[in-house]
């Protein structure tokens, strides 16, 4: 049976930074909804253009296109053995259509580490992200900033701030998340899926932390 783990967190509290490592140390793709959002951002698609304006408020795109785009991407083949989710579901309706979507893969929602921060630690994160443009590649300018500033290690390509990113707009995103996202946290708790993880740690340790609640899960 594949394995789907749900990372649930407010903006900025370190989901992407956590996914790619363990997607790493998993072998389990890493699926993030707003990498996929930016991707077709960049490339001037239909769904680019019509996420741009949700996006640059910092509202959530509609449910519809959000949970097609999903769905479009868990049914490729480096899904087989199940994925990360960051960023996904958002919403009550997305969570329903991942149940649903995932029967289709004889597949159940297995784990849902809930990463958690105080809102001044999120507003410092995410105000301060740094985005490599090619890949999406993660730095902070005070926490992980790139050996050769503006310029990605891994890839070297240009690093650039996220247009949402800045302190306004971080804020209202913090509030959509609230407003809703949080009923989530609830759905999965009664489920008995919910893993809380101290997200105010270092990297290293958030990692740690993740990769011991998930074994004892047996996720
Ligand atoms: P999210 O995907 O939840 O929005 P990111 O993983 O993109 O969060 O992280 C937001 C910002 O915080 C990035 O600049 C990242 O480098 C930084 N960051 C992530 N985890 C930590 C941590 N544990 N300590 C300090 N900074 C972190
Ligand atoms: P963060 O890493 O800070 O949590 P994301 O990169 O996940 O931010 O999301 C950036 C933006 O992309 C969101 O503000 C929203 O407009 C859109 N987005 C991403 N995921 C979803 C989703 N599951 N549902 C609706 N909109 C989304």
């Amino acid at each position: 049976m594949p394995t789907y783990i749900v990372l649930l967190g407010p903006p900025g509290v370190g989901k992407g930074t956590q996914a790619r490592i363990l997607s790493e140390e998993t072998g389990l793709a890493h699926v993030s909804s707003g990498d996929l959002f930016r991707e077709n951002l960049k490339n001037q698609t239909e769904l680019g253009n019509l996420a741009k304006s949700f996006m640059d408020k910092g509202e959530l795109v509609p449910d519809d296109v959000t949970i097609s785009m999903i769905k479009d991407r868990v049914s490729r083949p480096d899904c087989k053995a199940g994925a990360i989710l960051d960023g996904f579901p958002r919403t009550p309706a997305q969570a329903d259509a991942l149940d649903v979507m995932l029967k289709d893969f004889s597949g159940i929602v297995n784990a849902v580490p809930y990463i958690t921060a105080a809102e001044n630690i999120l507003v410092e994160r995410a105000s301060g992200r740094w985005t490599c443009r090619a890949q999406g590649h993660i730095y902070h300018e005070k926490f992980n900033p790139p050996k050769q500033a503006g310029v990605c290690d891994l890839d070297g390509s240009e690093v650039y701030q996220r247009e949402d990113d800045k302190v306004e707009t971080v804020t209202k995103r913090i509030r959509v998340y609230i407003e809703q996202t949080m009923p989530l946290v609830d759905y999965y708790r009664k489920a008995g899926k919910l893993i809380e993880i101290d997200g105010t740690q270092a990297v290293e340790d958030v990692t740690k932390a993740l990769l011991r609640a998930l074994k004892n899960s047996n996720a």
